[in-house]
């Protein structure tokens, strides 16, 4: 039987999205799945992403034998040459190999890297930034991500750590951030930065429908962002105006140091309210970035939605080919 599929997955640290890709690049079938805590024993990650793919082989009636390749993309520092995950902030991950026992299970190849890097790859190879040379990705979600397409070619910095970006530092005495450090972008303009904002003015006195919406989580779900902030609510429309302004600033800086053809705003705070955030970062970005440069960049939000990081597990698998 001809091995015809790739099957790719998005493991967060709350859901894990799994796909099988047929051989034209198409879904075919999709899941999704909470990702369990995992506590100290890595297998229960390994079972997981085991469980996944089982599962997605038996929803798409695909025999082993029929898998082309695996990927995924996953948080933390990971060397994508060996999958060596070698520090993961919300999975119970330390140095350890998961490429392995993977490959072993399967009888097929199976590729990780960061999964903001791997989103911001999708969206270049099949999404918002296809055909540009050099991409600046934020990702807004629970944190920030950054992810960086220099010359055509992802950009991890060395040991795979780069490019965190979405902690460079706004303002030394801003709020503190889950990094340690003070004023990052993500303590602005993450569903973190957003809800610690929205906390404090419920602390002053204020009222805000978003105050019942902030989960055991710690952050509220991005479809009541949408919601309150279109109908007005005072302190909702504050916390998405003050997470956009840092974002035009980091925008411009981020545009001064690269010079990118494209600026990509991803992730699932963009999904659900990217047109609000990409017209108010837009408003304000000129004031950040030297006039030479910002006419030759474009900004944009993310063609693939919920798919970037899917799709760019997808272009791990063809970079091996
Ligand atoms: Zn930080």
């Amino acid at each position: 039987m001809k091995k015809e599929y790739n099957i790719c997955l998005d493991i967060g640290g709350t859901k894990t999205l799994g796909v099988v890709f047929n051989k034209d690049n198409e879904i075919i079938y999709r899941i999704k799945k909470k990702t369990q805590d995992g506590g100290a024993d890595s297998s229960n990650v390994e079972e997981l992403i085991c469980s996944v793919v089982e599962e997605l082989l038996d929803g798409a009636g695909i025999k082993k034998s029929q898998i082309n390749a695996i990927a995924a993309g996953a948080p933390g520092v990971i060397n994508q040459e060996t999958g060596i995950v070698l520090f993961s902030p919300n999975l119970p991950w330390r140095d350890y190999d998961i490429k392995s026992p993977i490959e072993n299970r399967f009888g097929a190849p199976f590729y990780i890297g960061n999964d903001v890097n791997v989103g911001v790859l999708g969206e270049f190879k099949y999404g918002a930034a296809k055909g540009y040379d050099n991409v600046v990705g934020f990702f807004v979600g629970t944190g920030m991500g950054g992810g960086l397409i220099l010359d055509g070619k992802l950009f991890t910095g060395t040991g795979f750590k780069g490019a965190e970006y979405g902690h460079m530092v706004l303002n030394d005495e801003g709020p503190l951030c889950g990094c340690g450090q003070r004023g990052c972008l993500e303590a602005f303009s993450s569903k973190k930065g957003m809800t610690a904002y929205i906390r404090q003015q419920i602390s002053r006195g204020r009222k805000t429908k978003m105050e019942d919406k902030i989960t055991d989580t710690g952050v509220f779900k991005s479809k009541y962002l949408k919601k309150y902030l279109e109908k007005g609510d005072e302190v909702t429309v504050e916390a998405v105006d003050r997470a956009c302004h840092y974002l035009a600033v980091a925008t411009g800086n981020m545009i001064n140091t690269i010079s990118p053809d494209v600026v990509v705003y991803g992730g699932g705070v963009i999904e659900a309210c990217g047109e609000t955030f990409l017209e108010k970062i837009a408003a304000e970005v000129d004031k950040y970035c030297m006039p030479s440069i910002r006419p030759t960049v474009e900004l944009k939000t993310a063609a693939l939605g919920d798919d970037s990081i899917l799709y760019g597990a997808l272009s791990m698998i063809h970079d091996h080919e």
